[in-house]
């Protein structure tokens, strides 16, 4: 019996959270084969950077072929894994990662290529100066289950193309697509040994994060989050860190009702609200707020709940049932503390155990649970505001700073206000596109986490910035070396007159007494 648990320790069960369906059993990974997987990379590593970015970009090449050669296939293998409708699968993941594979062709080659570095300076004149791209070598990813597809791949592509092998430890939940996502690297020719997934639970994570890897990019909630850069800590590894957010949307008194009440909407409740980008708070001018609210609970109520796989369902099941008690647990507070419940605020037990009605809540206040916590589940909370000042003070009174949106028809206003937002994305007239915009960088600001992947600075984090340095003149003493003096020291002062003193006098005073330096004998 011992043994049967032990064994059953070491198995993942992946599950269709529509159905309940055991989709596959998956060997879990201990400690000694996450460092095996890691020691694996690390010898592949070299050949992989020596190929050189032309070959690396032409295998991304491949692989995005690949990715849209089988895009239906793979969309359906996301939604019975994770449960969100077919389409959002093809638009918010299969599409994100073949246009992140996009830029990355486009751009790789002038973002990584070595750039030289103009001195300014006279004295360092007779330098050359480049950057120089490294790769750091082997890069662990850890990732949640609610973008299983987008959120890896992303960040593997910018860490490959950069020459830099990959373990991944995907979510326990979602190991299948993980496994995937590595077919598809395979297939399109990135060595077996340079990409390596490892599947288990946190024990799992903790253990690449302790084995040698090089930089660790993570993303799920601020909890582990906080663990990991306290481990991280311990042994300088670099870090980016992806964390959980509690959106605002700010609605201002000459926004479009229509428009913002849809995206609203939207929002809220994409993957049953469990996007890190969600609107999770919506601050309403008082002056539209009935009418807003109004809108979004009409909205809501024809939304379409179900299993992902039937192409008419708008929203489907949370992922896992304890997803739902969070849910239900923030919405009854904010009910007893009198919150008003305009559409659902109930689970859908006829669909399954993992659904939650889409819910719009209003007359919602800044203290409650349901405007301070990350919720993660499909819950709209709605609070009236005074003002646009009101509004910017709301959206900042928030531990939280992954992304916000402004709805106004004034472009100029909007601007204003995003400026004032503490986050690492404002959108104006939009919500969570920008993670879809590949040249857009993405990431958070206080306990939203640090660093960004996407984009040009993504793929910054996935080099390390050498500065070479060569001077032209190999066979001269540098002025500022050994055998200084009382002399020497006017020289200096001549020189420093020269380069930064006000006045013409003084700068010439300081160029005759500079002059003086070349005569000194150097040790
Ligand atoms: P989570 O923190 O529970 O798990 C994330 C990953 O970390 C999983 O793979 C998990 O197995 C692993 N893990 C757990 N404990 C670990 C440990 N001690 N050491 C190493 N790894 C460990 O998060 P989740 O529930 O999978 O994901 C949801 C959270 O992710 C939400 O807070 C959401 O906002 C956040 N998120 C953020 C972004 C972003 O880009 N900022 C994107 C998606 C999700």
């Amino acid at each position: 019996m011992a043994t049967d648990l032990q064994i059953a320790a070491r198995r993942i069960v992946s599950l269709n959270p529509a159905t309940g369906e055991v989709l596959r059993e998956i060997d879990c990974a201990g400690e000694v084969e996450v460092r095996t997987a890691v020691q694996r990379v690390r010898a592949a590593q070299p050949a992989w950077a020596e190929l050189g970015l032309r070959r690396r970009i032409e295998v991304l090449r491949k692989f995005q072929t690949g990715l849209y050669a089988r895009k239906s296939e793979i969309a359906a293998v996301i939604t019975r894994e994770a449960g969100k409708p077919v389409a959002e699968a093809l638009v918010t993941e299969v599409l994100v990662v073949l246009d992140a594979a996009r830029f990355l062709i486009d751009n790789a080659w002038s973002l990584l290529r070595d750039e030289p570095v103009p001195h300014a300076n006279i004295v360092t004149k007779l330098k050359t100066g480049w950057l120089v791209r490294e790769p750091h070598g082997v890069i662990g990813i850890i990732s949640p289950w609610n973008y299983p597809f987008s959120i890896p791949s992303t960040e593997t592509l910018a860490a490959l193309v950069a020459g830099n092998a990959v373990v991944l430890k995907p979510s326990e939940l979602t190991p299948i697509v993980a496994l995937e996502l590595a077919s598809l690297l395979h297939d399109a020719g990135v060595p077996d040994d340079v990409f390596q997934v490892v599947v288990g639970e946190g024990p799992a994570g903790a253990a690449l994060l302790s084995s040698p890897i090089d930089k660790l990019v993570f993303t799920g909630s601020v909890t582990t989050g906080k663990r990991i850069a306290a481990a991280a800590a311990e042994r300088l590894l670099p870090v980016v860190l992806e964390l959980g957010g509690k959106d605002p949307m700010l609605v201002l008194d000459d926004a479009d009702i229509d428009v913002a009440s849809s995206a609203a909407v939207w929002g809220a409740f994409v993957n049953a609200g469990q996007a890190c980008l969600s609107v999770e708070r919506c601050y309403v001018h008082h002056s539209l707020y009935e009418a807003f609210a109004n809108a979004c609970a009409e909205k809501t109520k024809q939304l379409r709940v179900g299993d992902g796989m039937d192409a008419h369902t708008d929203v489907g099941p949370m992922i896992r049932e304890r997803q739902v008690r969070i849910v239900e647990s923030h919405v009854e507070e904010a009910k007893q503390r009198g919150a008003r419940v305009l559409a659902g605020g109930m689970r859908l037990p006829q669909l399954g155990p993992n659904y939650y009605a889409p819910t719009v809540l209003g007359d919602v206040t800044q203290e409650m649970r349901i405007m301070r916590e990350e919720t993660f589940g499909p819950v709209l909370p709605i609070m009236a505001c005074a003002g646009d000042k009101d509004a910017v003070r709301m959206a900042n009174d928030s531990e939280f700073g992954l992304a916000a949106s402004v709805w106004t028809r004034d472009a100029k206003r909007g601007e204003r206000l995003a400026r004032r937002i503490h986050a690492g994305t404002v959108m104006v007239n939009d919500v969570i596109s920008c993670f879809g915009i590949s040249e857009a960088p993405h990431g958070g600001v206080k306990a939203s986490g640090v660093g960004r992947t996407h984009g040009r600075f993504g793929l910054d984090e996935m080099v390390r910035v050498k500065y070479l340095d060569m001077d032209r003149l190999p066979g001269m003493k540098k002025v500022w070396w050994h055998g200084y003096g009382e002399s020497f020291q006017r020289q200096m002062e001549g020189f420093l007159d020269m380069q930064f003193g006000q006045g013409l006098g003084s700068r010439l005073r300081g160029a005759l007494r500079a002059a003086g330096v070349v005569r000194r004998k150097r040790l």
